[in-house]
């Protein structure tokens, strides 16, 4: 059991308010994930979890237990960080057993402890090495089995893979996935910068931005149904392309006349009062489609990024400076100077008003 409860929390540094407002509730067995731009106070809402810097506002509990004044090594929590510092002259076992050494455990509790880190962990063949004969990724985890042998009911990981190289960061990402499944009941936190890390490993996202919660949702909530401007242009990458226009239309399927002189319909409902009411587009790249029929976006193609199963197009900008970008599926280098005519499904169309989503309201 580990829930998680954070009501009203703030960081403010003298006078600065680098955090506000945050309010959530994290379940037992869940594994949240904070994104968020650099500097936005993932790192810091992480530590004031952790108790490593003092809440200076608002509460937070676990398990229904104020925490705030809580020591940390009383909070049943433990935090892997990006830099695992591993003692370099102590085998990966005696690495793993430092902590309950200290805290004085007896032997065969240590042992059974090491035993069970190293099988979740996979590193039972390595136990009598060195961290100098280990690889990056090996030693990530034993940082990681460091945290299991406490058993603590909350892990928090601060993005724990940033040091690794791009395969082993994916390699290592699905083995924290994996990690996670075989520890159902314990609650964990990971911040990253990485989107694919947030989309594939959490089971709620918490964008954090400017101090406070954009949105908090399941990967596919906060890609499908994004509540504002930034979110919608955080996740997913390349980001949403956004372009103003008008509602023309309105009903079960709105019908937005844009600035740009291209007309589209979107399955955001809007009522008869939206009729006129000026308001943002957002299409995803992968969402956009050649079209002989009305278009969102006509324009001329820059520059062709040809990926392999998909082709970027950068269209030359636009009027009030804005690029937009599409992705095609295949290999599409003849488009190039070429100019294409861009359309989306109703049901991909999203709708902003004054930066907050027509969906949610
Ligand atoms: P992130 O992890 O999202 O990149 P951080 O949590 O490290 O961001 O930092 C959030 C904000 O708090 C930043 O603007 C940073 O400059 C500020 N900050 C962090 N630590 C301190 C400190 N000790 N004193 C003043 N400001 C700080
Ligand atoms: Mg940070």
């Amino acid at each position: 059991m580990a829930e998680l409860l954070l009501t009203g929390v703030e960081k403010a540094y003298g006078e600065v308010k680098v955090l506000k407002n945050i309010d959530l509730d994290i379940k037992t067995g869940e594994l949240i994930v904070f994104v968020g731009p650099s500097g936005c106070g993932k790192s810091t809402l992480l530590r004031m979890i952790a108790g490593l810097e003092r809440i200076t506002g608002g509460d937070f509990s676990i398990d229904g237990v104020r925490m705030n004044d809580v020591p940390p090594a009383q909070r049943g929590i433990a935090m892997v960080f990006q830099s695992y510092a591993l003692y370099p002259h102590m085998t990966v076992r005696d690495n793993m057993a430092f902590a309950l050494k200290i805290a004085k455990k007896p032997q065969a509790e240590i042992d059974a402890a090491i035993d069970k880190a190293a099988r979740i962990l996979q590193l039972t063949p390595y136990l009598d090495r060195l961290p100098k004969a280990l690889s990056g990724g090996q030693r990530q985890r034993v940082a990681i089995g460091r945290s299991i042998v406490r058993d603590p009911k909350v892990y928090l990981f601060d993005e724990p893979l940033s040091n690794l190289d791009a395969a082993l960061r994916v390699a290592t990402r699905i083995e924290i996935a994996q990690l996670k499944e075989q520890m159902p009941n314990s609650t964990m936190i990971y911040v990253t910068h990485d989107q694919v890390e947030a989309m594939t490993l959490a089971s709620r996202i918490v964008v954090l931005a400017g101090g406070g919660i954009a949105q908090v949702g399941t990967p596919l909530e906060l890609y499908e149904r994004p509540e504002n401007e930034f979110v919608a242009q955080f996740i997913g990458s390349p980001a949403m392309n956004l372009t103003p226009g008008e509602v023309v239309e309105t009903g079960a399927e709105t019908v937005i006349k844009l600035a740009n002189g291209g007309m589209a319909r979107s399955h955001v409902p809007t009522q008869a009062a939206d009729k006129g009411r000026q308001v943002k587009l957002g299409v995803r790249p992968e969402d956009l489609v050649e079209t002989t029929g009305d278009a969102i976006f006509e324009g001329s193609v820059e520059i062709t990024e040809a990926l392999g199963e998909v082709t970027l197009l950068y269209l030359a900008k636009d009027a009030e400076g804005q690029q937009v970008i599409a992705k095609l599926p295949g290999i599409r280098p003849e488009l190039r100077h070429q100019t294409v005519r861009l359309g989306a499904s109703p049901a991909k169309v999203h709708l902003f008003a004054n930066g907050r989503s027509l969906l949610y309201r």
